[in-house]
């Protein structure tokens, strides 16, 4: 009896403690756009450049979290590297408006407790993702636009940049040819939504995004962008709707999107694909295949979202032809990838 209950208790402290050395899980995920990037239209260089950045920002924020850091922080981390890269629409390299300027949107979620804060249409700070952040945690509000936005930041100390210093010529040529384009069209059917709609997919792609996982068990989301070329009238895409581009609980999952922002504000893309992990018990892979190839695809909406929950299960889901990406988890190595048939390929060692 005295042997059969040291056995138990045995068991017991050694299953105990087995448990309390498991190292805490913790994991992060970005994206860099999604659109039709394909393996033939890009220099090897090119490849190599994007390949790199995306290491750089993924290592960022793991770096954060590998010390114990926050979710959130790591978030904004991975954000910065890629939003003052000129490979990318946020920040540095934002695609520019029909007038010829530049107009940011960012937003960002912490999963403990769904505090929120976005900024939409700045034009004069250089990290719009830290600009949402204090949003968050210092104003009363949870979306600030324009010139108030910046009103706000100038009272918080942010130093104001000059909007040309987002200028690329890549971005300058291709809004060229959007007006090109929207101005032809436009004579002929005098529809501008569909000339709108019809620009091709490179004319946005680029937007920038990071789900974490820390080690105290908190999940955290972020999303900044330039928008679209050759937008007007002040438009705001997805990435500074909370529930659209962006969506943070620690219930459910993390969730970052990027693709043609007026469909996932319509299908509330980000808060979708939580609910259904939430609600119905689905795997982030099932709940974001779903929402990408089964709501989104079937009505035109193209993108892309990267999918992270509390156990560390990640997904990287588009329905375009590539979507810029990378993954780690703790203790394994950092995985980039680009193109769609490029799964989960090592980055450089
Ligand atoms: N979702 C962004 C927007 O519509 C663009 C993109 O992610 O490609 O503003």
């Amino acid at each position: 009896m005295k042997t059969l209950l040291c056995m138990t208790s045995c068991l017991l402290w050694l299953s105990l403690g087995a448990q309390a050395s498991e190292p805490a899980k913790f994991a992060i995920a970005i994206h860099g756009g999604a659109g039709t990037i394909e393996k033939s239209k890009m220099t090897p260089e090119k490849e190599a450049a994007y390949r790199a950045k995306l290491e750089e920002a993924l290592n960022a924020g793991y770096l954060v979290l590998e010390k114990g850091g926050a979710s959130l922080d790591a978030v904004v981390a991975a954000i910065n590297v890629m939003e003052n890269s000129p490979l990318f629409n946020a920040g540095k390299g934002a695609v520019y408006t029909y007038e010829g300027a530049h107009e940011l949107d960012a937003s960002i979620m912490d999963g403990r407790d769904r505090q929120a804060g976005a900024v939409a249409g700045v034009k004069r700070v250089a990290n719009p993702i830290n600009l949402a952040r204090m949003v968050m945690e210092d104003s009363p509000f949870v979306m600030l636009a324009g010139e108030g936005a910046e009103a706000f930041a100038r009272s918080r100390n942010v130093p104001m940049v000059d909007n040309k210093s987002f200028d690329t010529e890549q971005r300058r040529q291709q809004l060229e040819r959007a007006k090109e384009k929207l101005d032809k069209e436009n004579r002929q059917d005098k529809d501008y939504r569909a000339a709108v709609e019809n620009l091709p997919i490179p004319f946005r792609v680029g937007t920038v995004g990071a789900v974490a996982l820390d080690k105290q068990g908190n999940l955290a989301a972020g999303t900044s962008t330039g928008g679209m070329t050759a937008k007007r009238y002040g438009r705001i895409g997805d990435a500074p709707v909370i529930g659209a581009g962006t969506f943070a609980d620690n219930r459910s999952c993390a969730v970052s999107a990027t693709g043609h922002g007026e469909f996932f504000i319509r299908y509330n893309v980000a808060a979708d694909i939580c609910t259904r992990v939430d609600y119905q018990g689905k795997s982030v892979a099932q709940a974001a295949d779903e929402v990408i190839n089964q709501v989104l695809l079937p009505v035109g909406g193209t993108g892309g979202v990267i999918v992270l929950d509390a156990k560390g299960n990640i997904a990287l889901t588009f329905n375009t032809k590539g979507m810029y990406r990378g993954r780690r988890v703790a203790g394994e190595p950092a995985e980039v990838a680009i193109f769609g048939a490029d799964q989960a390929a090592p980055a450089a060692p």
